[in-house]
């Protein structure tokens, strides 16, 4: 027989399991995810408002739903806000994530059939850009652009003659994984010069490209920008799209309700607008302060004994770092020990890896973004480096390390880059 449960019981089961997350994630944990961020206190007090129980459907001012005259105001505010920080004022806020910005966008630029050609997986391309993803779902063929193993990217000539030869609809450039920029001025001539369109994925660069840390590629020839407003940008969980092109902005504008929302989850927008303040504000320290903890993160890796790819591009100009882990047991061992420590990064395939990899992949990836956030420099990284050495090279104990890493998060509760408001602290969510 099952033990009889109370709804007292089950209430304070689901109550119970969601403090023990915030507790562990917020103030236990190194999260080095690297597609991962926190809001301010104040983004946060922004998030919580009744416009999470509203609908909005059509456009600000022209919507299909009445009692919206707040939310019309703010989302126009909101594109304003962030027009000088993308250089254009064709913004869509809608998508409510990175993933659905993208549909939005290859449905618009092309019929099931068509072809589009996307950066090599190897090189970091998203799942979204796939057949096995968005791009596979909407009925568009993919067409990879050849890999250069020795710079970590594009091979710009390969991918120029691919785009002759295959004449697509559209290139997809941007990605997941990647340390280095990908090609884009070359690639958008040669996608322009058949006819197409560039897009580039920008969801996990967005606040390294607004803190002015990678190139903006609107700037470099790219037609459209899609990306997630929750990665390197430290903002609530959503995506955005910022176009030079017009026709494609007012295209998409269009069709992206009702083909791919209808709600577009309203209580993101004044806490988007709260990050976008805040990045407007000290955006271009923390984008530099990212890319500096990543490459001293990386560079201490090395010297405590991983081998960190990219050593002879300088290891990344991004926030991520990858290491090859395989003399360590492999990425899904290695991901499992270091949570268990409580130092959270994922496993990922590297580019040799075969796809079917993906369950014990050689590789793990790490993002500083977050730890930067939270206020970690240079000697974090190194205590950080430290810290997996001991766990992964020297065989410490796994619960010694887990109680180092707990005592370092002590130091690091307060969420910096962000606006002071009289608000109360992140730390009030998990008591
Ligand atoms: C994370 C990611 C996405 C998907 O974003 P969601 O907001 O999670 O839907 C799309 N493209 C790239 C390159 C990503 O890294």
């Amino acid at each position: 027989m099952p033990e009889a449960v109370t709804p007292e019981e089950i209430l304070g089961k689901v109550l119970g399991l969601t403090r023990a997350h915030n507790k562990w994630r917020l103030l236990e944990t190194i999260n080095l995810i690297a597609s991962e961020n926190v809001m301010s206190p104040l983004a946060l007090k922004a998030y919580m408002s009744d416009f999470m129980h509203r609908y909005a459907e059509g456009k600000p001012f022209k919507r299909y739903y009445q009692g919206t005259r707040y939310i019309d105001e703010l989302e126009v505010l909101t594109a304003e806000i962030l027009s000088p920080m993308l250089s254009t004022d064709l913004i869509e806020l809608r998508p409510i994530s990175g993933t659905i910005a993208n549909a939005a966008v290859f449905r618009v630029l092309a019929e099931p059939g068509d072809s589009a050609v996307i950066a090599p997986v190897q090189a970091g391309a998203h799942v979204s850009h796939t057949k096995f993803g968005t791009l596979g779902a909407l009925g568009i063929k993919h067409v990879e652009m050849p890999y250069d193993a020795e710079n970590m990217n594009v091979d710009v000539d390969g991918a120029i003659k691919l785009i002759e030869e295959v004449k697509p609809k559209f290139a997809v450039l941007g990605g997941s994984v990647y340390l280095f920029p990908h090609p884009v001025r070359e690639i958008a001539d040669a996608i322009h010069s058949i006819g197409g369109k560039l897009v580039y994925d920008a969801a996990h660069v967005l606040g390294l490209i607004v803190g002015g840390a990678w190139r903006n590629p609107l700037e470099h020839g790219a037609d459209a920008m899609t990306a997630s407003t929750h990665k390197t940008f430290p903002g609530p969980q959503g995506g955005l799209i910022a176009f030079t092109d017009k026709n494609l902005y007012k295209k998409v504008s269009k069709t992206i309700f009702p083909w791919f929302l209808s709600n577009h989850h309203l209580h993101r927008i004044p806490a988007l607008a709260v990050t976008a303040l805040e990045m407007r504000q000290y955006g271009e320290k923390y984008a530099r302060d990212i890319v500096s903890n990543a490459r001293k993160l990386a560079e201490s890796l090395a010297a405590e004994g991983f081998r960190v790819l990219g050593e002879n591009l300088g290891y990344t100009r991004s926030h991520q770092v990858l290491v090859d882990v395989r003399r360590q047991g492999g990425g899904a061992r290695v991901a499992k020990l270091l949570e268990d420590a409580n130092i959270i990064v994922n496993k990922n395939l590297l580019p040799w890896d075969p796809p079917e990899a993906v369950k014990d992949p050689s590789g793990i990836r790490i993002g500083v973004q977050e730890v930067t956030r939270w206020g970690m420099g240079p000697s974090e990284m190194e205590e950080i480096a430290r810290l997996m050495a001991d766990l992964l090279i020297r065989g410490a104990d796994i619960s010694h390390v887990k109680q180092r890493v707990i005592e370092l998060r002590k130091e690091f509760t307060r969420v910096h880059y962000a606006l002071e408001g009289n608000v109360e602290t992140i730390l009030d969510l998990v008591s």
